[in-house]
């Protein structure tokens, strides 16, 4: 494809996404497949000739869509919400073209300045407390993570290497190995999935802890664990609390178990995967109250901000 067909085909797949969202609530919410339609559908291996353009983008309508769930069908419920909009696929579509790869300051300057500063202007939003925040020369600041279970695994391994480092410097013969198979980490009862996931991936107990009659953990839940724990030998190091839970919007007891995370020095990684956007409106950010004791945060800007997967906050 030249640059030619590039500004043709660009031009055509803007109106089929324009006329896909436009009529998005007539197809199918819910795909009519079942578990290995798409196989036969397509050749086992790749075609050695190729294909028309024309070809390969009938093939979407013939094979894909009949198997795509339509997160943003308005007869959509399940999971979670996500989002998009068109400035957000416009802007996915420069990125694509700027190759934009941001793992250093000189890998694209501009890259990694956009994103420190966009993600103070976020924060700013969220009136997170100034330690949150890059400044002009300050020790927080905030990344973008591809999804929420990513930034909870980022903070797990973060805590238990802060955990390993501080024990080892106090006790020099203490292997890694040794420090590893004693930590333990909770979560609510109602936390997402992916924190479980995260103690498997990361090769720590998780243990959640069982939540009030409104879904929320409380001291009292986890001071018990806890004391249970350590006098059982174990070292606790990490708890997630969940602001907006996934099933039913619960809300932990931030301004309970922020101070217990402190007095422990257990990490505390807050998890508002997307509940998180809401607290920019005045009239909901008390739910935030008690991110002063947390060492990490998270929410979703792909799940109620406009912009389409993956955009995940973390600071
Ligand atoms: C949606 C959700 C997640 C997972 O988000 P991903 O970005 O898809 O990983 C985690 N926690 C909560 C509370 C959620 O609602």
């Amino acid at each position: 494809m030249n640059a030619s067909e590039f500004r043709r085909r660009g031009k055509e797949m803007v109106d089929y996404v324009a006329n896909y969202l436009e009529g998005i609530e007539s197809r199918l919410v819910y795909p009519d497949v079942e578990p290995g339609y798409l196989r036969p559908l397509i050749p086992s291996s790749a075609p050695e000739e190729p294909e028309t353009y024309e070809d390969i983008i009938g093939d979407i309508e013939r094979i894909i869509m009949p198997g795509v769930t339509h997160w943003n069908s308005p007869y959509f419920f399940a999971y979670f919400p996500t989002a998009n909009s068109y400035p957000s696929m416009l802007a996915d579509m420069l990125c694509g073209a700027i190759s934009c790869i941001g793992f250093s300051w000189a890998a694209s300057p501009a890259c990694t300045e956009l994103e420190t500063v966009m993600l103070d202007w976020l924060g700013k939003m969220l009136r997170l407390p100034d330690a949150f925040l890059a400044g002009n020369a300050g020790m927080g600041g905030g990344v973008i993570q591809g999804s929420a279970s990513e930034a909870t695994l980022v903070a797990l391994l973060a805590a238990r290497t802060k955990v390993i480092r501080r024990l080892q410097a106090a006790s020099p013969e203490l292997t890694q190995a040794a420090i590893m198979e004693k930590l333990v980490a909770y979560a609510s009862d109602q936390a997402h999935s992916s924190v479980e996931r995260a103690g498997l991936i990361g090769g720590v107990r998780m243990k959640l802890i069982p939540s009030d009659s409104n879904f929320a953990m409380r001291a009292s839940a986890l001071r018990e664990a806890l004391e249970r724990d350590k006098a059982a030998g174990l070292i606790p190091f990490f708890v997630v609390a969940t602001l907006g839970t996934t099933n039913c919007c619960s809300f932990d007891s931030l301004l309970e178990v922020g101070p217990i995370c402190n007095q422990e020095e257990m990490w505390l990684h807050i998890d508002a995967a997307y509940a998180g956007s809401a607290f920019i409106c005045p009239e909901f950010r008390h739910l935030l109250d008690g991110v002063e004791f947390a060492d990490s945060f998270n929410f979703n800007p792909h799940k109620w901000l406009l912009v389409n997967f993956d955009c995940s906050a973390m600071w």
